[in-house]
Parts: C-alpha cells; structure tokens; sequence
C-alpha cells in the first residue's frame, strides 16, 4: 500500500463517507440533499472529492477535475461513466 498515506492526506471527505475508489474509478457520496461523487486520481491514485464541482446528468464534471496532489496536478475533462444509470436506479423516481 504505496499510496495510503498520501491518499488519506488527501481524501478527508472519501474518509467521513468509508468509500476509497481506485485510479479511474468513482463513488457517489450524498452530501446533503445532492449527489456527489469522490474519483481516484487516473495518474496518481489519490482519491478527490468532486463536491466544489458540477456533475452533470450524462456524468460529465465541470469544471475540469484536477487532482488535490500537488505533486500530480494532472487536470483532465472526466465523465463519470454510468452515473446516469447508477442514479436512476438509486432515485426510483
Ligand atoms: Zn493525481
């Protein structure tokens, strides 16, 4: 485990919600009465909040997702893959 300690460095809210994703992936968080999402870093792995961002209903995050390690700093335009369908079966709406 590498990256543990730099990632719980990071990762406050990952942490209060018990989810860690993996590089590349994502888990949605409740955070009050909206939906949000923490995502692992793709280049690094360190796993960062989406709160301060947009998270449209096709999955695309705006503005650009950048990564909280300074030492990464990678900034990339992300689309939450399957947040659309994940939702809906979570809503029953
Ligand atoms: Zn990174």
């Amino acid at each position: 485990m590498p990256n543990r300690k730099a990632k719980a460095a990071a990762n406050r809210l990952a942490e209060t919600f018990d989810v860690e994703p993996g590089p590349s992936e994502w888990k949605r968080i409740q955070l009050g009465r909206s939906d949000s999402a923490v995502i692992g870093c793709p280049r690094c792995g360190a796993v960062t909040d989406l709160h301060d961002s947009h998270i449209a209903p096709d999955g695309a995050v705006s503005p650009a997702f950048e990564c909280r390690q300074f030492a990464c700093g990678l900034s990339l335009h992300i689309v939450l893959e399957g947040w659309a369908a994940d939702k809906a079966t979570e809503t029953h709406s």
